[in-house]
């Protein structure tokens, strides 16, 4: 493979010497990537054995064989090494400045949620925390070849300015809850703070804004109705955590006829095409036909339900069902990567485990899960989640050299069974290279360890006094 690439890049260099070839030598491209297996992940699923994608500005503009190093000539070219060459990953689900908390809370505390994170975040988020937390989070998902996040967090402002100088694509969602938070001192605050953040964004190549209403027990219904209202007017996605836990419309202060939050949703009238929700572990076949009937998105965090031991969602019916369902991590407290390689084993074996079946959820459907499923999860199938011809180029190349990558005989169950981040040597998002042979080329890691090490020795001491008074709390609720 390497020889033929060589043949082809010196008679490139012969033409390029002939007069009458010199037209034809001008460049056509911005970037050519070569001699790599090529998954393209569209409809078909085909791989290119020793395939070429062409860029030109944002978008891809050929994806095929070595033919078409003979028709397009691009002033940067990228020999893939024989590695493989597929879709940026989509991680549809994250809490990304959470990263500052990594590692925290760990020590058995049932009511993780509200005794630990919730008055940690309280005492401890600011502006500055967020915009620096984001940075370091989204160095790691570019070094481990996520392309796309969809986040649910506050100050999405920040956000948006540390993903954009990182380089990554982003759909930010922020968060509206019934208690003040650090960027909005009354409740529901973040309906009012999302304004000049979406209509800021709203035409960003990079970012998506969106509304993220925390779950159906931390917003009323009156609020989930505006915010609907408000996404169908801004015409901006709905980030919601859905039936993460048994129960929840047991929790709904305003009780309906609804036996499920789904249902609930539904009957409020929520429940529409811009609505991604979380989890979904808790589904019954009528809410997955209600989410289907809606065309919602629905996101898998397999490695943080099965961390939290909140259950395992019914992620494979929906699959089959053809249904809009992508994956993701969850915050960096709840599964701990923010990347998706782990996520990726886990994804098919609970599924299996559930399903007490090993012939399902095969290499290559998580890997259709992990970029065109989260695409369409999101509603970007159109423009990111496979390399085909109008899409935009997000791109990974990721190495099969290393030896456990080695031997590689199907592409997909090396990548779902063998590959880390590290195995990850280029990421291109949008047409721009944001990492090259592991070199960042947008941000070094040194640039933000200073303020990642002042954030880690302030929270410390506070986070070991709070996890000895929250390991004491029992309920749910308080
Ligand atoms: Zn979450």
């Amino acid at each position: 493979m390497k020889l033929k690439s060589l043949v082809l890049s010196v008679s490139a260099v012969l033409l390029s010497g002939c007069g009458t070839m010199a037209k034809q030598q001008e460049y056509n491209a911005d970037l050519i990537i070569n001699n790599g297996q090529v998954l393209t992940v569209n409809a078909d699923m085909q791989v290119i054995d020793d395939g070429v994608v062409v860029v030109k500005n944002d978008k891809i503009i050929a994806v095929g064989d070595e033919k078409l190093l003979e028709q397009y000539y691009a002033p940067k070219n990228i020999d893939a090494n024989d590695g493989i060459v597929m879709p940026g990953m989509i991680n549809a689900h994250n809490h990304l400045p959470m990263i500052a908390f990594r590692g925290l809370g760990e020590e058995g505390i049932s009511n993780r949620l509200f005794a630990y994170f919730f008055p940690l975040e309280a005492q401890k988020l600011s502006r500055e925390l967020i915009y620096n937390a984001t940075k370091l989070g989204a160095i790691d998902l570019a070094q481990s070849g996520v392309t796309t996040y969809a986040d649910m967090y506050y100050h999405m402002d920040e956000m948006a300015k540390a993903t954009k100088e990182v380089g990554l694509r982003a759909v930010l969602g922020e968060t509206v809850i019934k208690f003040p938070v650090v960027d909005a001192k009354q409740p529901y605050g973040g309906i009012q703070y999302a304004k000049p953040f979406i209509e800021e964004y709203q035409n960003d190549p990079l970012i998506t804004p969106a509304y993220a209403p925390h779950a159906v027990y931390t917003v009323s219904k009156e609020k989930l109705q505006e915010i609907n209202q408000l996404s169908e007017d801004y015409d901006v996605p709905v980030l919601i955590h859905v039936a993460e836990f048994p129960n929840e419309e047991a929790r709904i202060k305003d009780p309906t006829k609804a036996t499920s939050p789904v249902e609930y949703l539904e009957e409020i009238g929520v429940l529409d095409e811009r609505m991604v929700i979380a989890h979904g572990i808790h589904l019954s076949q009528h809410d997955q036909a209600l989410l289907k009937q809606a065309d919602a998105g629905v996101v898998y965090n397999p490695m943080a339900n099965v961390k939290g031991a909140t259950g395992i969602a019914p992620a494979w019916d929906m699959f089959r069902a053809d249904m809009r369902v992508g994956l993701g991590t969850d915050g960096p407290m709840s599964s701990n990567q923010v990347d998706l390689w782990r996520t990726l084993s886990y994804a098919a074996n609970m599924q299996r485990l559930k399903h007490s079946d090993r012939t399902i959820m095969i290499p290559e459907q998580v890997i259709e899960m992990a970029t065109i499923g989260g695409a369409k999860a999101l509603h970007m199938e159109d423009e990111i989640g496979s390399l085909e011809v109008g899409k935009k180029a997000d791109i990974i190349i990721v190495e099969t050299q290393s030896a456990n990558m080695m031997p590689s005989y199907d592409p997909y169950a090396t990548l779902v069974y063998q590959a880390n981040p590290s195995n990850v040597d280029t990421t291109i998002v949008n047409g721009k290279v944001v990492m090259e042979q592991r070199q960042m080329k947008t941000i070094q890691l040194d640039d933000i360890r200073q303020s990642v090490e002042a954030f880690e020795s302030d929270i410390a001491d506070f986070a070991k006094e709070l996890s000895k008074k929250a390991i004491k709390s029992k309920s749910l609720m308080d």
